[in-house]
């Protein structure tokens, strides 16, 4: 069986990468799909979160990264995933989780939706947060990959105060 993982990953944070890893040994593969989302504006450009991602997950021979737009559930379809992989840090993911997992299911009810827990050390992370760390100095060193460390360097240092991140 195959899982797709999709998210907007901007950037991709250790909890995203924990989730891929221990979902990697469940499935036969995993799908890591960036959602081109043209209602929201990234801090990182496809590509840059592409090359993330791939950087990221080089040592997991069972993970394929690519981006998609449209309804998930069709890019499910296309790409052979019986199962879409969402992680649950808090209650507060709950609501809006089931909504988008119902909705998927009245679309595609072949499909089904799977959470995976957060781990406990990364449940209070989200990419808003470290870039909300990174943009004023923070050492993000304990919270992404070192290659999104180092891009998230390079945002805001470039950036002044009335640049930066969105979402
Ligand atoms: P989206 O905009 O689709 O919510 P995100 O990149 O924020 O995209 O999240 C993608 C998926 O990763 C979601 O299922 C989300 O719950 C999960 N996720 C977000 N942060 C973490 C984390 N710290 N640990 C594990 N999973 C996470």
């Amino acid at each position: 069986m195959r899982a797709l993982y999709p998210g907007s990953f901007d950037p991709l944070t250790l909890g995203h990468l924990d989730l891929i890893e221990r979902a990697a040994r469940l499935f036969d593969g995993v799908m890591v799909a960036v959602l081109q989302n043209p209602s929201k504006t990234p801090a990182f450009s496809l590509e840059q979160r592409l090359n993330q991602i791939r950087t990221a997950t080089a040592h997991l021979p069972g993970v394929e990264v690519a981006s998609f737009d449209g309804l998930t559930v069709e890019f499910a379809s296309r790409c052979g995933a019986g199962v879409i992989l969402r992680g649950l840090r808090a209650l507060s993911d709950f609501e809006f989780e089931l909504q988008i997992a119902h909705t998927n299911h009245s679309l595609a009810p072949a499909v089904e939706t799977l959470f995976l827990a957060t781990a406990v050390q990364h449940s209070f992370l989200s990419s808003s947060v470290v870039k909300e760390v990174a943009r004023f100095g923070g050492d993000v060193a304990h919270l992404v990959p070192p290659g999104v460390a180092l891009d998230l360097a390079r945002l805001f240092n470039r950036c002044d105060s009335s640049q930066g991140s969105h979402g």
